[in-house]
């Protein structure tokens, strides 16, 4: 690879750094990409997987970036990825960890946080190296925020804002869940509570439909067994795929992405869709949404909750602060959103990128190296 090449997805916004990491003595290859920090230290993922580019890495940290600025947080954004398979054993996972960490012991511009195939212990070794880490367990101070459910309490803040766009009472309102995992199953249990109605969940091996109502706490239970939620009794047992075609206000994909687009987009009967997954609508999709009047709220508003949550922790914040963090920032950036597509007739998505660019550029207004830079737009803004 040419070093221009290194640059050739580079531009204004990062990436700030890209660091490859080579520790021959246990096998370490790992990579880190910090995209921008005009907005703070950088938080992101370490993900440990055998088939991550560089251009991958650059990609899911930029996405941080936006992600951190539009849910209003001094951070920037940045990733990590160590190449092995995430299920090797554990003293050799924690050696690669331990290792990783400790070569980026004076990275300060970057705070590890968990992501695929790494986990609150991976986080606690990080931290043991070197201090920087945020999703940690309870005992080291962490807020375990899958099991509390920081992303579907988000998720349920999103939904309520986003229902008066929508004409929709939530107290009644019908919603389907693709994906009954963390994020869909506390998101069930939220809107539930605030009085909306589950008529239809899915996991990977199947969907339940219930016109009537499913009890959110016996699908719950149920997953706690390890079984699917088609094997819930008081309803339709159906494919996974039945969930794209059940009749509903709110749909919520909190699966995997692009599980909604060109192919199938047509298939939904819903007002409105508040995403839960990373992207799980392609563009496509949600251009056909907005046509037909379905609002979309995107990932990066909606689906906040937990990067807002690691980041409380990591200022040593309890759960119930991090709770009102999570509700404060979500109402209104999804507000913010939403009143911006009222006004105008721009996607939701395109309304919540310009939000997070927005207030990337301001941050980079403030920093010294703006009163070198010929790029006008980016200090003046
Ligand atoms: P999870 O593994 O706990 O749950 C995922 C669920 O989706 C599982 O029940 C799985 O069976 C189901 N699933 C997988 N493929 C499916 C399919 N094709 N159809 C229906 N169901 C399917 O994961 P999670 O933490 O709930 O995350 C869900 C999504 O939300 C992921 O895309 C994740 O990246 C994203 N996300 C998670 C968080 C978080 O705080 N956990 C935050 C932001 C975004």
């Amino acid at each position: 690879m040419n070093a221009s090449d290194v640059f050739a997805f580079a531009d204004a916004f990062g990436p700030a750094k890209i660091i490859h990491v080579y520790e021959p003595s246990v096998g370490l290859k790992a990579i880190l990409v910090v995209d921008n920090v005009a907005r703070g230290p950088a938080i992101g993922g370490l993900r440990m997987a055998s088939d991550v580019s560089v251009e991958e890495c650059f990609r899911l940290a930029r996405a941080m970036t936006f992600k951190n600025a539009a849910a209003g947080l001094p951070h920037g954004g940045a990733k990590s990825v160590i190449f092995g398979d995430p299920k090797m054993p554990g003293p050799e996972k924690e050696k690669l960890i331990r290792a990783f960490a400790s070569s980026l012991r004076n990275e300060r511009d970057y705070i590890f946080a968990p992501d695929m195939g790494t986990d609150e212990d991976c986080m606690a070794w990080v931290k043991d190296e070197i201090g920087r880490a945020a999703g940690l367990p309870r005992d080291l101070g962490g807020i375990p925020l899958d099991e509390i459910g920081a992303t579907g309490w988000g998720i349920y803040q999103a939904t309520e804002i986003a229902a008066r766009y929508s004409n929709l009472k939530l107290d009644g309102a019908r919603v389907v869940i693709q994906g009954f995992g963390a994020v869909g199953q506390h998101s069930a249990r939220f809107l539930t509570q605030a009085g909306a109605i589950l008529v239809g969940a899915s996991d990977s091996q199947g969907a339940v439909h219930n016109p009537r109502g499913l009890d959110v706490s016996a699908l719950m239970a149920l997953k706690k067994t390890g079984k699917s939620v088609s094997d819930h009794t008081d309803g339709e047992k159906l494919n996974r795929e039945a969930v794209i075609d059940m009749e509903c206000d709110i749909w919520i994909p909190a699966a995997r992405p692009d599980v909604i687009n060109a192919a199938n987009v047509s298939h939904l009967k819903t007002r409105l869709i508040v995403e839960g997954a990373n992207i799980p609508v392609t563009p496509e999709a949600e251009i056909f949404l907005h046509g037909r009047d379905v609002l979309c709220v995107p990932d990066f508003i909606a689906n906040a909750g937990g990067v807002i949550c690691a980041a409380m922790e990591y200022r040593g914040a309890t759960q119930s602060t991090a709770f009102s963090s999570i509700e404060e920032k979500v109402r209104s950036n999804t507000e913010q959103v939403l009143e911006t597509v009222k006004k105008t007739t721009i996607l939701p998505r395109e309304a919540a990128l310009e939000l997070a660019e927005n207030r990337v550029k301001k941050a980079m207004s403030y920093r010294r190296w703006s009163l070198f830079s010929s790029a006008d737009e980016f200090v003046h803004k």
